[in-house]
C-alpha cells in the first residue's frame, strides 16, 4: 500500500473561505478589485498594526514595486539577506540595479549586522536595504534598523516567511519603510497565490496599486506616464486571505506547538540543534528547521532520503544567494569583510563551500515538516525516522 504523504506545509482551510468567495459570485465582484480586495487590506493592517496595505498578485510582485517606490534602478547598490528565497532579490534585478549580499548570524539566521557593517565600509551608500525574517524568525531589528538610519538609508522588509511573528511586541513588516508579506500555497496562511505591501506611507501603497493596475493616469482616454504592471489582488483570492486571515493565530499556534514537540524529541541528542528563535521576538516557526552538529558524520542529504522513503517530505535550507551562479559576479560581506572568489563560476551546478555562516547553515541544515494538518501519529512517525539516523 502507498505510505500516506507527509506534507512539509500545505494549504489549510476551514469554510469561511468560500462564504467569502460565493459573496464575490452572488454580487458578481470577479475582478481584480472590489469589496473583498478592500476589507481584506483593511483587516491585514487591524492585524498587523500598520497604517496602510496593498493587496497584490504575489509577494514578489509586492517587492518588485517596492522597488519601484523607492526609485531604485540601474547604477543603484541594494543590500539583500544573503541565506533566503531568491523572490527575496530577484526584484532588485529586475530594476537592474547591483544586489550585494549580506551573511547571517547563527543566533537567528537572519542577516548579521556586523557584516552589515562592514558593507558599509565599500559602499557607504546603498539605495536600500532588504531585510527578510528567515522561516518566520526575525532578525537583530534593533541592530540593522540603527546602523540604517545612521546612514538615512531605507529598508524593506521581507516579512513573506513572518505574517504574525512579532520582535519586541512589534509584527515583523512594520520595522521598514515598506514590508512585504506572501499568501503563496505553503505560507502560513494562504490565499493559493498572492502578497500584500504595507506601510505607514500612504505615498507608498498608494503608488503601489497606481502601478499594480498598469499605472493608468486619471483622464478619460488610456493616459500613461511610466510602465505599470498588472499585479493588483483579484477579488477571488482576496476572498479566501480574508477566510485564513481568522485562523492566523491558531495557525501559528500550531506551527509553534510543532517545533516544541521536535525540540523536545530531539532534546537527548547532541548532534542536532533546532533552528534559533530570537530571544527579542515571538516566532510563528512557519517552518521548523534543525541543523546537524560540525563533528557529526550524519549529513542532511541522509536525513532526507530517510524521511523520502516514509513518503516524508523535508528540504534544505535555502541555498545562500552568493552560492548561487546566477549571482556569481555579485559582491559578499560576512562579519570579516567582502570575500573574494567564493561564488561558484555561471552554470556551476555544485554545492559550492567556503566559509560563510550562511553556507554552513546551508550544508548542516534541513526543514523539517511543518504542516499543521499533520496528526499526532505523523509526528510521531517524522520523529522516529529522525531519530533513527542518530542511533536513537
Ligand atoms: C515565499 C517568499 C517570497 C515570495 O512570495 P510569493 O508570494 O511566492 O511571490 C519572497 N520571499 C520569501 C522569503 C519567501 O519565502
Amino acid at each position: 500500500m502507498e505510505k500516506k504523504r507527509i506534507y512539509l506545509a500545505s494549504p489549510t482551510m476551514h469554510g469561511e473561505e468560500q462564504e467569502f468567495i460565493k459573496e464575490a459570485f452572488d454580487t458578481n465582484w470577479v475582478a481584480p478589485l472590489g469589496p473583498n480586495v478592500n476589507a481584506f487590506e483593511k483587516e491585514m493592517c487591524e492585524y498587523t498594526g500598520c497604517k496602510h496595505a496593498a493587496a497584490l498578485s504575489a509577494g514578489t510582485a509586492a517587492l518588485h514595486l517596492a522597488m519601484r517606490c523607492l526609485d531604485i534602478g540601474e547604477g543603484d547598490v541594494v543590500f539583500s539577506t544573503d541565506l533566503t528565497f531568491a523572490a527575496t532579490c530577484n526584484p532588485v534585478t529586475y530594476e537592474k540595479a547591483k544586489l550585494v549580499f549580506i551573511d547571517s548570524e547563527y543566533d537567528t539566521w537572519n542577516m548579521d549586522p556586523e557584516a552589515l557593517k562592514r558593507a558599509y565600509e565599500v559602499y557607504p551608500n546603498p539605495k536600500a536595504v532588504l531585510v527578510a525574517h528567515l522561516y518566520g524568525t526575525p532578525a537583530k531589528m534593533d541592530e540593522i534598523m540603527k546602523i540604517c538610519a545612521e546612514h538615512g538609508t531605507p529598508v524593506i522588509e521581507d516579512a513573506a516567511e513572518a505574517l504574525s511573528s512579532t520582535y519586541k511586541g512589534k509584527q515583523c513588516g512594520l520595522f521598514g519603510d515598506i514590508g512585504v508579506y506572501s499568501f503563496n500555497g505553503n505560507k502560513i496562511i494562504t490565499t493559493s497565490g498572492g502578497g500584500m505591501m504595507v506601510s505607514d506611507n500612504e505615498d507608498y501603497t498608494k503608488k503601489a496599486v497606481f502601478l499594480a493596475t498598469q499605472a493608468r493616469e486619471p483622464a478619460r482616454y488610456y493616459q500613461h506616464n511610466t510602465v505599470g504592471y498588472n499585479y493588483r489582488m483579484s477579488n477571488i483570492v482576496a476572498g479566501v486571505g480574508r477566510g485564513q486571515l481568522l485562523h492566523l493565530e491558531e495557525h501559528k499556534a500550531k506551527k509553534v506547538a510543532i517545533y516544541k514537540q521536535y525540540e523536545k524529541a530531539f532534546a537527548d541528542i547532541d548532534e542536532i540543534s533546532m533552528n534559533p528563535l530570537n530571544p527579542d521576538g515571538d516566532a510563528n516557526c512557519w517552518l521548523s528547521g534543525m541543523i546537524i552538529d560540525k563533528s557529526c558524520k550524519v549529513t542532511p542529504d541522509a536525513v532526507m532520503d530517510a524521511l523520502q522513503a516514509e513518503n516524508i517530505e523535508s528540504r534544505p535550507v535555502w541555498k545562500p544567494m552568493h552560492l548561487q551562479p546566477v549571482y556569481a559576479d555579485n559582491d559578499f560581506f560576512t562579519a570579516k569583510g567582502l570575500q573574494k572568489n567564493v561564488a561558484p563560476t555561471k552554470g556551476d551546478n555544485g554545492v559550492g563551500w567556503d566559509e560563510s555562516v550562511g553556507g554552513d547553515i546551508f550544508r548542516r541544515g534541513l526543514c523539517l515538516p511543518s504542516d499543521i494538518k499533520n496528526t499526532e501519529e505523523d509526528m510521531e512517525l517524522i520523529i522516529k525516522t529522525i531519530r533513527g539516523c542518530f542511533g536513537k
